[in-house]
């Protein structure tokens, strides 16, 4: 039975990279009809942040990665926070100590920095194995508890990176127990991973110097170890650094608020480091699940592309039937909206329908349909056409169309008609004559097509506008 979990630890907001293992770890499992697990790994309690359990759990949600066991569900393996399984963390504990392979160390931080500062005067490694006190005494809490490694050579294969080996002086005496009576992520792991029966591990790179020590563990405990998967890493926008927090990765729920559909993110995300084999970019999460396979992870890193993924999102905003669209895109509608019919926002939705990237855009996008925008005359001037046309042809041209345009019943395929025989009549492309038209009835250099903005706002409200930048030319 494949059993994957999501392990995070709840110190803040999850990246893109974060909900990436997730989804991983949830496509193997469902691919497989096996279970995908929630745990949170709380024990390193000066990092934790308020509320992120809760952001952890909404996150999932957000991309319908729903977990079969995990906090809040219940599970034969529970509890699934870290620091509600303190006293199995010192069972496990108590068994390394009786088979010798754990010990009390009750040097302070200030002493274990002297001794590193005395091993690198005397040009030694500074490996604590080395530095094992002298009598073994009996554990009292508040004191270290150090596992006992036994050093050697690993090789092992993992199921992206293919076969590691590390030498065995990457194996150390490591801390399973700190001194606040929580254990350290790399003996609670261990513990978990074991008692959940989780099968397949997937974490990010930075895990792999340390599987040794996990390995060592694992054979201390007399325990077999889960597969590890580990993933490459996901880049910034630039292509040559981790995306982390630090240097600015956004929380995967703010690209929700922006109004990025959960199937563009899913898609998106899926494939930053897989594909499967083929150049589709958008899947709904079924067909993931049914494509997905460790083999097809890449190696190397994948980088955030967010051209790729507004175009994803724009392709798949473009497919949405009408209510969809309507639901998406009504907490995004500008102030000045709200008291426009249903009927109108329902055109403009659709007009916007073909030029959103994702529905944050809709107010910039949409104001001038609801809301006469300042005169620019700058939008003229500094137009490459327009700019150097004297004023009074341009006001001539407003004025024929005006008066082409009353015969107009201003219906889209009407306006087309008569928008295309102004064209022949003033001898105009449609870069001077319609960017014209445009400028005077948005105020804004881009816009659905014409006819269909025109058609849209309406005879009255568009020879309004046409009047004013008339009057102002
Ligand atoms: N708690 C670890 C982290 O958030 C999880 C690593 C793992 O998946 O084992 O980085």
């Amino acid at each position: 039975m494949v059993r994957s979990r999501f392990a995070p630890s709840p110190t803040g907001y999850i990246h893109i990279g974060g909900i990436r293992t997730a989804l991983f770890a949830f496509l193997l499992a469902k691919k497989a009809q096996g279970r995908f697990i929630l745990r949170i790994e709380d024990t390193d309690k000066a990092r934790e942040s308020e509320g992120a359990d809760q952001h952890i759990i909404d996150c999932l949600n957000a991309l319908s990665l729903a977990y079969d066991e995990g906090p809040k569900k219940r599970g034969e393996f529970g509890p699934y926070i870290q620091s509600e399984r303190l006293d199995i963390y010192k069972e496990w504990a108590n068994k390394l100590i009786a088979s010798g392979r754990a010990y009390p160390d009750p040097r302070t931080k200030e002493e274990l920095d002297a001794l590193r500062d005395q091993a690198k005067a005397s040009k030694q490694a500074f490996l604590i194995r080395n530095f094992r006190p002298q009598e073994t005494l009996d554990w009292q809490p508040g004191t270290l508890l150090r596992f006992k490694s036994d050093p050697k050579d690993y090789t092992w294969h993992d199921e992206v990176m293919g076969e590691l080996s590390f030498p065995a002086s990457s194996v150390d005496d490591f801390v399973l127990i700190k001194s606040d009576g929580f254990p350290t992520y790399n003996f609670a792991h261990v513990v978990d991973d074991h008692l959940m029966q989780i099968s397949h591990v997937l974490r990010g790179q930075e895990f792999v110097s340390s599987v040794p020590n996990y390995l060592n563990l694992h054979e201390a405990l007399k325990i077999e170890h889960p597969l590890y998967a580990t993933l490459p890493h996901v880049l910034n926008e630039q292509g040559n650094k981790k995306l982390s927090k630090r240097d600015g990765a956004k929380d995967v729920l703010e690209y929700v608020k922006e109004g990025y559909l959960e199937e563009a993110l899913v898609s998106f995300i899926a494939t930053l480091g897989w594909n499967d084999g083929t150049t589709q970019e958008i899947y709904n999460l079924d067909e993931l699940v049914d494509k997905f396979s460790l083999a097809r992870i890449q190696r190397s890193g994948a980088m955030l592309d967010m051209k790729r993924l507004n175009w994803i999102n724009g392709s798949l905003i473009r497919q949405l039937d009408e209510n969809r669209l309507m639901d998406k895109i009504k907490n995004y509608w500008p102030a000045e909206a709200k008291d426009y019919p249903e009927e109108y926002k329902k055109r403009v939705a659709k007009a916007l329908q073909q030029r959103l990237k994702y529905f944050a855009e809709t107010p910039d996008l949409s104001l001038f349909f609801f809301k006469d925008q300042p005169l620019n005359l700058e939008l003229i001037e500094k137009d490459k056409l327009l700019g150097p046309i004297e004023r009074q042809t341009l006001k001539d041209w407003l004025s024929l169309s005006k008066e082409r345009l009353s015969q107009s019943d201003f219906s889209e395929n009407d306006l087309s008609d008569k928008l295309n025989g102004l064209l022949k009549e003033t001898n105009q492309k449609p870069g001077v004559l319609f960017s014209l038209l445009r400028i005077a009835v948005t105020m804004v250099p881009s816009s659905p097509g014409l006819a269909e903005t025109m058609s849209i706002l309406g005879q009255d409200v568009c020879f309004k506008r046409i009047d004013a930048l008339a009057a102002a030319l």
